[in-house]
Protein backbone atom coordinates (compact mmCIF):
# COMPACT_ATOMS: atom_id res chain seq x y z
CA UNK A 1 0.00 0.00 0.00
CA UNK A 2 1.44 3.17 -0.80
CA UNK A 3 2.04 5.77 1.73
CA UNK A 4 1.43 8.95 0.37
CA UNK A 5 0.34 11.99 1.96
CA UNK A 6 -3.72 12.73 1.77
CA UNK A 7 -4.28 10.18 4.16
CA UNK A 8 -1.96 11.69 6.99
CA UNK A 9 -4.51 14.79 6.93
CA UNK A 10 -8.32 12.98 6.44
CA UNK A 11 -11.07 15.80 6.78
CA UNK A 12 -11.30 16.99 10.62
CA UNK A 13 -13.64 15.07 12.78
CA UNK A 14 -15.21 15.90 15.82
CA UNK A 15 -16.06 13.32 18.18
CA UNK A 16 -18.93 11.82 18.00
CA UNK A 17 -21.38 11.79 20.78
CA UNK A 18 -24.79 11.41 22.60
CA UNK A 19 -25.91 14.54 23.91
CA UNK A 20 -26.96 14.75 27.46
CA UNK A 21 -29.94 16.83 27.89
CA UNK A 22 -30.07 17.06 31.83
CA UNK A 23 -26.18 18.72 31.37
CA UNK A 24 -26.00 21.84 32.72
CA UNK A 25 -23.12 24.91 31.99
CA UNK A 26 -22.34 27.60 34.17
CA UNK A 27 -21.84 30.90 31.95
CA UNK A 28 -18.60 31.51 33.06
CA UNK A 29 -15.61 29.36 34.33
CA UNK A 30 -12.13 30.52 35.47
CA UNK A 31 -10.91 27.76 33.33
CA UNK A 32 -12.18 25.59 30.50
CA UNK A 33 -10.44 22.03 30.37
CA UNK A 34 -11.65 20.23 27.25
CA UNK A 35 -12.02 16.36 27.04
CA UNK A 36 -11.54 14.30 30.19
CA UNK A 37 -9.18 11.88 29.31
CA UNK A 38 -5.58 11.06 31.28
CA UNK A 39 -4.36 14.74 29.70
CA UNK A 40 -7.32 16.76 30.66
CA UNK A 41 -8.18 14.66 34.33
CA UNK A 42 -4.22 15.64 35.23
CA UNK A 43 -4.34 19.23 34.24
CA UNK A 44 -7.68 19.86 36.17
CA UNK A 45 -6.32 17.95 39.10
CA UNK A 46 -3.28 20.55 39.35
CA UNK A 47 -5.21 23.39 38.26
CA UNK A 48 -8.05 22.78 41.12
CA UNK A 49 -4.74 22.08 43.30
CA UNK A 50 -3.80 25.36 42.50
CA UNK A 51 -6.87 27.43 43.36
CA UNK A 52 -8.41 27.15 40.11
CA UNK A 53 -11.98 25.98 39.74
CA UNK A 54 -11.71 24.53 36.17
CA UNK A 55 -14.82 22.81 34.33
CA UNK A 56 -14.15 20.13 33.07
CA UNK A 57 -16.23 19.61 29.59
CA UNK A 58 -16.37 15.98 27.98
CA UNK A 59 -18.61 14.90 25.33
CA UNK A 60 -18.90 11.44 26.25
CA UNK A 61 -17.55 9.53 29.61
CA UNK A 62 -14.04 10.30 31.09
CA UNK A 63 -11.99 7.92 29.60
CA UNK A 64 -13.83 7.21 26.60
CA UNK A 65 -11.00 7.95 24.52
CA UNK A 66 -7.73 6.55 24.19
CA UNK A 67 -7.24 6.63 27.85
CA UNK A 68 -9.72 4.11 28.35
CA UNK A 69 -8.20 1.92 25.24
CA UNK A 70 -5.12 1.79 26.09
CA UNK A 71 -2.73 -0.93 27.30
CA UNK A 72 -1.56 0.74 30.30
CA UNK A 73 2.15 0.79 30.10
CA UNK A 74 4.09 3.99 30.95
CA UNK A 75 7.50 3.54 28.79
CA UNK A 76 9.84 6.06 30.10
CA UNK A 77 12.11 5.45 26.75
CA UNK A 78 8.65 6.21 24.44
CA UNK A 79 9.23 3.35 22.28
CA UNK A 80 10.58 3.95 18.99
CA UNK A 81 10.10 7.57 19.29
CA UNK A 82 12.95 8.23 21.69
CA UNK A 83 15.72 9.16 19.33
CA UNK A 84 14.44 11.65 17.22
CA UNK A 85 12.07 13.31 20.25
CA UNK A 86 15.19 13.36 22.36
CA UNK A 87 17.23 15.69 19.10
CA UNK A 88 14.14 17.76 19.50
CA UNK A 89 13.99 18.47 22.98
CA UNK A 90 17.97 19.20 23.13
CA UNK A 91 17.73 21.56 20.03
CA UNK A 92 15.22 23.08 22.04
CA UNK A 93 17.54 23.91 24.77
CA UNK A 94 16.50 21.33 27.34
CA UNK A 95 18.56 18.64 29.01
CA UNK A 96 16.75 15.47 28.26
CA UNK A 97 13.17 14.43 27.36
CA UNK A 98 13.88 11.90 30.23
CA UNK A 99 13.49 14.64 32.71
CA UNK A 100 9.62 14.58 31.57
CA UNK A 101 9.13 11.03 31.09
CA UNK A 102 10.53 9.55 34.00
CA UNK A 103 8.95 12.64 36.36
CA UNK A 104 5.52 11.49 34.76
CA UNK A 105 6.27 7.85 36.00
CA UNK A 106 7.59 9.31 39.20
CA UNK A 107 4.48 11.57 39.28
CA UNK A 108 2.25 8.24 38.44
CA UNK A 109 4.00 6.18 42.01
CA UNK A 110 3.02 9.42 43.74
CA UNK A 111 -0.48 9.57 42.64
CA UNK A 112 -1.14 5.94 43.48
CA UNK A 113 -0.05 6.39 47.26
CA UNK A 114 -2.15 9.30 47.33
CA UNK A 115 -5.53 8.59 45.08
CA UNK A 116 -7.87 6.62 47.14
CA UNK A 117 -7.50 3.18 46.21
CA UNK A 118 -4.85 3.97 44.05
CA UNK A 119 -4.11 3.43 40.44
CA UNK A 120 -2.96 -0.27 40.53
CA UNK A 121 0.50 0.96 39.67
CA UNK A 122 3.42 -1.37 39.70
CA UNK A 123 6.90 -0.49 38.39
CA UNK A 124 7.33 -3.76 37.23
CA UNK A 125 9.65 -3.32 34.39
CA UNK A 126 9.52 -3.91 30.39
CA UNK A 127 10.88 -6.32 28.02
CA UNK A 128 11.08 -5.84 24.59
CA UNK A 129 11.36 -8.30 22.65
CA UNK A 130 13.81 -8.90 19.97
CA UNK A 131 12.96 -11.34 16.98
CA UNK A 132 15.42 -10.84 14.21
CA UNK A 133 19.00 -9.40 13.58
CA UNK A 134 17.39 -6.17 12.23
CA UNK A 135 15.33 -5.90 15.48
CA UNK A 136 18.28 -6.86 17.48
CA UNK A 137 20.66 -4.16 15.88
CA UNK A 138 17.84 -1.28 16.54
CA UNK A 139 17.22 -2.75 19.67
CA UNK A 140 21.44 -2.54 20.52
CA UNK A 141 21.32 1.06 19.01
CA UNK A 142 18.31 2.37 21.17
CA UNK A 143 19.33 1.07 24.45
CA UNK A 144 23.00 2.73 23.94
CA UNK A 145 20.41 6.19 22.71
CA UNK A 146 18.79 4.96 25.95
CA UNK A 147 21.98 5.23 28.14
CA UNK A 148 23.52 8.16 26.83
CA UNK A 149 20.67 10.18 28.06
CA UNK A 150 20.45 8.20 31.46
CA UNK A 151 17.97 5.62 31.03
CA UNK A 152 19.18 2.21 32.63
CA UNK A 153 18.28 0.32 29.76
CA UNK A 154 20.42 -3.44 28.75
CA UNK A 155 20.49 -6.00 26.29
CA UNK A 156 19.67 -9.31 28.27
CA UNK A 157 20.61 -12.73 26.20
CA UNK A 158 18.40 -15.47 25.81
CA UNK A 159 19.52 -17.46 29.18
CA UNK A 160 18.57 -14.50 30.84
CA UNK A 161 15.12 -14.13 29.61
CA UNK A 162 14.43 -17.72 30.27
CA UNK A 163 15.31 -17.07 33.85
CA UNK A 164 13.11 -13.99 33.91
CA UNK A 165 10.04 -15.07 32.39
CA UNK A 166 9.63 -19.28 32.74
CA UNK A 167 6.53 -18.80 31.02
CA UNK A 168 7.66 -17.01 27.83
CA UNK A 169 8.62 -19.46 24.56
CA UNK A 170 11.72 -17.98 23.48
CA UNK A 171 12.61 -19.80 20.59
CA UNK A 172 12.22 -17.38 18.08
CA UNK A 173 13.65 -14.40 20.10
CA UNK A 174 17.08 -13.73 20.22
CA UNK A 175 17.71 -11.26 22.72
CA UNK A 176 15.46 -8.58 25.07
CA UNK A 177 15.85 -4.77 25.81
CA UNK A 178 15.20 -4.59 29.84
CA UNK A 179 14.25 -1.32 30.97
CA UNK A 180 13.87 -1.86 34.75
CA UNK A 181 12.35 2.14 35.32
CA UNK A 182 8.61 1.07 33.20
CA UNK A 183 5.66 0.38 34.97
CA UNK A 184 2.06 -0.21 34.29
CA UNK A 185 -1.31 0.75 35.77
CA UNK A 186 -5.31 0.78 35.71
CA UNK A 187 -5.69 3.98 33.56
CA UNK A 188 -9.59 4.02 34.70
CA UNK A 189 -8.32 4.26 37.91
CA UNK A 190 -6.14 6.93 36.95
CA UNK A 191 -8.73 9.20 35.10
CA UNK A 192 -11.38 8.53 37.47
CA UNK A 193 -9.07 8.88 40.33
CA UNK A 194 -7.61 12.45 39.17
CA UNK A 195 -10.69 13.60 38.47
CA UNK A 196 -12.70 12.72 41.88
CA UNK A 197 -9.53 14.62 43.64
CA UNK A 198 -10.12 17.47 41.32
CA UNK A 199 -13.43 17.69 42.18
CA UNK A 200 -12.82 17.85 45.34
CA UNK A 201 -10.62 20.70 45.29
CA UNK A 202 -13.43 22.42 43.01
CA UNK A 203 -13.36 21.15 39.74
CA UNK A 204 -16.75 20.58 38.22
CA UNK A 205 -17.04 17.69 35.26
CA UNK A 206 -19.63 18.05 32.91
CA UNK A 207 -20.39 15.18 30.31
CA UNK A 208 -22.28 15.00 27.17
CA UNK A 209 -21.49 18.18 26.12
CA UNK A 210 -19.33 18.99 22.84
CA UNK A 211 -17.56 21.88 22.72
CA UNK A 212 -18.30 23.16 19.20
CA UNK A 213 -15.83 25.86 18.48
CA UNK A 214 -13.47 28.26 20.58
CA UNK A 215 -14.72 31.29 21.18
CA UNK A 216 -12.41 34.15 20.15
CA UNK A 217 -12.53 38.12 20.37
CA UNK A 218 -9.98 40.67 19.41
CA UNK A 219 -7.41 38.12 18.81
CA UNK A 220 -7.80 36.06 22.06
CA UNK A 221 -10.08 33.03 23.74
CA UNK A 222 -13.19 33.89 25.14
CA UNK A 223 -14.62 31.23 25.84
CA UNK A 224 -16.17 27.93 24.07
CA UNK A 225 -19.32 27.55 22.08
CA UNK A 226 -21.10 24.04 22.79
CA UNK A 227 -23.96 21.58 21.96
CA UNK A 228 -25.30 22.98 25.55
CA UNK A 229 -24.89 26.61 25.39
CA UNK A 230 -21.86 29.39 25.27
CA UNK A 231 -19.25 29.54 28.77
CA UNK A 232 -17.34 32.86 28.63
CA UNK A 233 -13.55 31.89 30.35
CA UNK A 234 -10.04 33.32 30.91
CA UNK A 235 -8.35 30.05 29.04
CA UNK A 236 -8.88 27.35 27.41
CA UNK A 237 -7.10 23.87 27.47
CA UNK A 238 -7.89 21.15 24.76
CA UNK A 239 -7.19 18.55 25.66
CA UNK A 240 -8.78 16.77 22.92
CA UNK A 241 -6.46 14.05 20.90
CA UNK A 242 -6.64 13.16 17.58
CA UNK A 243 -10.15 15.38 17.77
CA UNK A 244 -8.11 18.34 18.16
CA UNK A 245 -8.07 19.34 14.23
CA UNK A 246 -11.94 19.86 14.37
CA UNK A 247 -11.35 22.35 16.86
CA UNK A 248 -8.03 24.06 15.54
CA UNK A 249 -8.02 23.34 12.03
CA UNK A 250 -3.95 24.04 11.15
CA UNK A 251 -3.37 21.10 13.73
CA UNK A 252 -4.39 18.60 11.38
CA UNK A 253 -2.02 19.06 8.80
CA UNK A 254 0.40 17.85 11.58
CA UNK A 255 -1.77 15.36 13.34
CA UNK A 256 -2.65 12.21 12.53
CA UNK A 257 -5.41 9.64 13.79
CA UNK A 258 -3.83 5.62 13.51
CA UNK A 259 -6.62 3.36 14.47
CA UNK A 260 -5.40 0.33 17.16
CA UNK A 261 -7.09 -2.62 18.30
CA UNK A 262 -6.34 -4.36 21.93
CA UNK A 263 -7.57 -7.50 22.39
CA UNK A 264 -8.47 -9.32 26.25
CA UNK A 265 -8.40 -12.49 28.09
CA UNK A 266 -10.20 -13.58 30.71
CA UNK A 267 -8.48 -13.59 33.89
CA UNK A 268 -5.70 -15.83 34.50
CA UNK A 269 -3.41 -16.93 37.12
CA UNK A 270 -0.12 -14.39 37.16
CA UNK A 271 1.75 -15.31 33.97
CA UNK A 272 4.23 -12.78 33.36
CA UNK A 273 7.46 -11.25 35.14
CA UNK A 274 8.31 -8.98 34.72
CA UNK A 275 4.79 -7.18 33.78
CA UNK A 276 5.32 -5.47 30.62
CA UNK A 277 6.63 -7.21 26.99
CA UNK A 278 6.56 -5.98 23.65
CA UNK A 279 7.97 -6.85 20.07
CA UNK A 280 9.61 -4.09 19.16
CA UNK A 281 7.31 -1.57 20.91
CA UNK A 282 5.01 -2.24 18.19
CA UNK A 283 2.98 -4.94 19.68
CA UNK A 284 2.50 -5.09 23.23
CA UNK A 285 0.70 -7.11 25.95
CA UNK A 286 0.61 -7.17 29.88
CA UNK A 287 -1.41 -8.91 32.41
CA UNK A 288 -3.47 -6.86 34.83
CA UNK A 289 -3.66 -7.61 38.79
CA UNK A 290 -6.96 -9.15 38.50
CA UNK A 291 -5.47 -11.68 35.93
CA UNK A 292 -6.53 -10.39 32.51
CA UNK A 293 -3.82 -10.15 29.72
CA UNK A 294 -4.44 -7.16 27.33
CA UNK A 295 -2.62 -6.93 24.24
CA UNK A 296 -2.53 -4.19 21.77
CA UNK A 297 -0.87 -3.49 18.46
CA UNK A 298 -0.56 -4.87 14.88
CA UNK A 299 -1.87 -1.36 13.42
CA UNK A 300 0.08 -2.27 10.21
CA UNK A 301 -2.35 -5.34 9.58
CA UNK A 302 -5.64 -2.74 9.16
CA UNK A 303 -7.52 -1.66 6.67
CA UNK A 304 -4.90 1.27 5.33
CA UNK A 305 -2.68 0.58 8.51
CA UNK A 306 -5.18 2.81 10.26
CA UNK A 307 -3.40 5.84 9.29
CA UNK A 308 -6.32 8.61 9.17
CA UNK A 309 -8.75 6.35 10.73
CA UNK A 310 -11.35 8.23 12.83
CA UNK A 311 -13.22 5.11 13.80
CA UNK A 312 -13.26 2.80 16.25
CA UNK A 313 -14.97 0.01 14.79
CA UNK A 314 -13.22 -3.28 15.48
CA UNK A 315 -12.13 -4.85 12.15
CA UNK A 316 -12.63 -8.44 12.73
CA UNK A 317 -9.32 -9.94 11.28
CA UNK A 318 -7.53 -8.01 13.85
CA UNK A 319 -7.92 -10.19 17.15
CA UNK A 320 -7.09 -13.42 15.98
CA UNK A 321 -3.68 -11.54 14.94
CA UNK A 322 -3.15 -10.34 18.28
CA UNK A 323 -4.35 -13.71 19.96
CA UNK A 324 -1.97 -15.74 17.61
CA UNK A 325 1.27 -13.82 18.63
CA UNK A 326 0.31 -14.21 22.19
CA UNK A 327 0.02 -18.09 21.99
CA UNK A 328 2.94 -18.37 19.93
CA UNK A 329 5.31 -16.65 22.96
CA UNK A 330 2.83 -17.88 25.69
CA UNK A 331 1.45 -21.10 25.09
CA UNK A 332 0.19 -22.01 28.09
CA UNK A 333 -2.40 -19.09 27.15
CA UNK A 334 -3.50 -21.33 24.14
CA UNK A 335 -6.78 -22.41 25.65
CA UNK A 336 -7.88 -18.93 27.42
CA UNK A 337 -10.75 -17.24 26.12
CA UNK A 338 -11.22 -13.67 25.16
CA UNK A 339 -13.41 -11.87 26.33
CA UNK A 340 -13.19 -8.24 24.77
CA UNK A 341 -11.68 -6.79 21.89
CA UNK A 342 -11.72 -2.40 21.01
CA UNK A 343 -9.96 -0.23 18.82
CA UNK A 344 -9.24 3.40 20.18
CA UNK A 345 -7.40 6.27 18.30
CA UNK A 346 -3.71 7.37 18.58
CA UNK A 347 -2.84 10.91 18.05
CA UNK A 348 0.79 10.80 16.10
CA UNK A 349 2.23 14.13 15.64
CA UNK A 350 4.26 14.57 12.44
CA UNK A 351 7.73 15.08 14.00
CA UNK A 352 6.52 13.11 17.11
CA UNK A 353 7.14 15.12 19.69
CA UNK A 354 3.75 16.23 21.02
CA UNK A 355 2.44 19.87 21.20
CA UNK A 356 1.70 20.96 24.67
CA UNK A 357 1.53 24.90 25.22
CA UNK A 358 0.48 28.28 24.31
CA UNK A 359 -1.77 27.97 21.32
CA UNK A 360 -0.68 29.81 18.62
CA UNK A 361 -2.78 30.89 15.25
CA UNK A 362 -1.89 29.11 11.91
CA UNK A 363 0.50 31.80 11.30
CA UNK A 364 2.39 31.07 14.72
CA UNK A 365 1.15 34.32 16.35
CA UNK A 366 0.18 33.63 19.89
CA UNK A 367 -3.25 33.46 20.41
CA UNK A 368 -3.99 33.99 24.70
CA UNK A 369 -6.21 32.19 26.81
CA UNK A 370 -5.79 29.12 24.46
CA UNK A 371 -4.07 26.19 25.27
CA UNK A 372 -3.27 22.53 24.08
CA UNK A 373 -2.04 19.28 24.45
CA UNK A 374 -1.86 16.69 22.03
CA UNK A 375 0.38 14.70 19.99
CA UNK A 376 1.51 12.00 22.73
CA UNK A 377 2.01 9.96 19.68
CA UNK A 378 0.82 6.64 21.39
CA UNK A 379 2.80 7.36 24.55
CA UNK A 380 0.18 9.40 27.13
CA UNK A 381 1.29 7.92 29.96
CA UNK A 382 5.09 9.35 29.99
CA UNK A 383 3.42 12.78 29.16
CA UNK A 384 0.42 12.90 30.77
CA UNK A 385 1.04 13.22 34.05
CA UNK A 386 4.10 16.21 33.67
CA UNK A 387 2.46 17.98 30.94
CA UNK A 388 -0.63 18.45 33.58
CA UNK A 389 1.35 19.51 36.32
CA UNK A 390 3.34 22.52 33.83
CA UNK A 391 0.30 23.17 31.82
CA UNK A 392 -1.45 24.34 35.15
CA UNK A 393 1.76 26.26 36.24
CA UNK A 394 1.63 27.93 32.24
CA UNK A 395 -1.97 28.59 32.67
CA UNK A 396 -1.43 29.96 36.40
CA UNK A 397 1.36 31.92 36.25
CA UNK A 398 2.62 32.11 32.68
CA UNK A 399 4.95 30.15 32.51
CA UNK A 400 5.94 26.77 33.92
CA UNK A 401 8.45 26.63 36.47
CA UNK A 402 9.20 22.64 36.75
CA UNK A 403 10.25 21.97 33.69
CA UNK A 404 10.96 24.21 30.19
CA UNK A 405 7.60 23.87 28.01
CA UNK A 406 9.59 25.40 25.06
CA UNK A 407 10.49 21.67 23.73
CA UNK A 408 6.81 21.06 22.67
CA UNK A 409 5.82 24.56 21.92
CA UNK A 410 2.85 24.11 18.97
CA UNK A 411 4.02 27.31 17.50
CA UNK A 412 6.99 24.30 15.46
CA UNK A 413 3.88 22.87 13.73
CA UNK A 414 1.83 26.71 13.41
CA UNK A 415 1.74 27.32 9.24
CA UNK A 416 4.14 24.16 8.18
CA UNK A 417 3.77 21.10 6.99
CA UNK A 418 6.11 18.34 8.28
CA UNK A 419 7.09 15.28 6.30
CA UNK A 420 6.26 12.28 9.29
CA UNK A 421 8.82 10.51 10.78
CA UNK A 422 7.35 8.27 12.61
CA UNK A 423 7.11 6.45 8.80
CA UNK A 424 9.52 3.29 9.42
CA UNK A 425 7.66 1.02 11.04
CA UNK A 426 5.01 0.90 9.04
CA UNK A 427 7.17 1.47 5.43
CA UNK A 428 8.70 -2.00 5.84
CA UNK A 429 5.03 -2.90 5.84
CA UNK A 430 3.84 -0.89 2.74
C1 LIG B 1 -4.98 0.88 21.47
C2 LIG B 1 -4.14 1.90 22.18
C3 LIG B 1 -3.13 1.46 23.04
C4 LIG B 1 -2.33 2.41 23.70
N1 LIG B 1 -1.41 1.97 24.61
C5 LIG B 1 -0.72 2.88 25.34
C6 LIG B 1 0.13 2.45 26.39
O1 LIG B 1 0.21 1.26 26.72
N2 LIG B 1 0.87 3.40 27.04
C7 LIG B 1 0.75 4.72 26.75
O2 LIG B 1 1.44 5.53 27.37
N3 LIG B 1 -0.10 5.17 25.80
C8 LIG B 1 -0.84 4.28 25.10
N4 LIG B 1 -1.72 4.71 24.15
C9 LIG B 1 -1.83 6.17 23.91
C10 LIG B 1 -2.66 6.82 25.01
O3 LIG B 1 -3.84 6.09 25.17
C11 LIG B 1 -2.95 8.26 24.63
O4 LIG B 1 -1.74 8.94 24.34
C12 LIG B 1 -3.66 9.01 25.76
O5 LIG B 1 -4.75 8.26 26.25
C13 LIG B 1 -4.13 10.36 25.27
O6 LIG B 1 -4.83 10.97 26.31
P1 LIG B 1 -5.70 12.27 26.01
O7 LIG B 1 -6.28 12.69 27.29
O8 LIG B 1 -4.87 13.22 25.24
O9 LIG B 1 -6.79 11.76 24.97
P2 LIG B 1 -8.18 10.95 25.18
O10 LIG B 1 -8.09 9.96 26.26
O11 LIG B 1 -8.60 10.45 23.85
O12 LIG B 1 -9.17 12.08 25.68
C14 LIG B 1 -9.67 13.05 24.82
C15 LIG B 1 -11.11 13.28 25.24
O13 LIG B 1 -11.58 14.44 24.59
C16 LIG B 1 -12.95 14.25 24.32
N5 LIG B 1 -13.28 15.21 23.28
C17 LIG B 1 -12.75 15.30 22.03
N6 LIG B 1 -13.25 16.33 21.36
C18 LIG B 1 -14.14 16.93 22.21
C19 LIG B 1 -14.98 18.06 22.10
N7 LIG B 1 -15.03 18.80 20.98
N8 LIG B 1 -15.77 18.40 23.15
C20 LIG B 1 -15.72 17.67 24.30
N9 LIG B 1 -14.94 16.59 24.46
C21 LIG B 1 -14.15 16.23 23.41
C22 LIG B 1 -13.03 12.80 23.88
O14 LIG B 1 -14.34 12.29 24.04
C23 LIG B 1 -12.03 12.14 24.81
O15 LIG B 1 -12.64 11.60 25.97
C24 LIG B 1 -2.54 3.80 23.49
C25 LIG B 1 -3.58 4.23 22.65
C26 LIG B 1 -4.37 3.29 22.01
C27 LIG B 1 -5.49 3.77 21.13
Amino acid sequence: MPLDTPQFRPPPEPVAFTPNPAAELPRHADVVVVGAGMLGASAAYRLALAGLRPLVIEANAPASGASGRLAGMALAGLGGHFPRVTALVHEAGARSILDYTCRSLDLLEELDATLPGGIEWDRSGSLDLLMTEGELARGKAMAAAQNAEGLDARIIDRDELRDRCAALDTSGVLAAKWTARDGKLNPFRLVYGLLDAATRSGARVVTGVRVERLVTAGGRVTGVATSAGTVETDAVLLATNAWTPALVDWVGANLTPIREHVLVTEQVPPLFDPGIETNSCNEYWRQMRTGEVLIGGYAVADEGMGIGSYSMRVRPSLPPMLAGLLIRLHPALRDVRVVRAWAGLLDFASLEVPMVGALPDEDGRPMPGGYLACGFTGHGLPYAPVMGLLLSELITSGSSRTLPLEPFDPARYAGVVHQPTWLEPFESHA
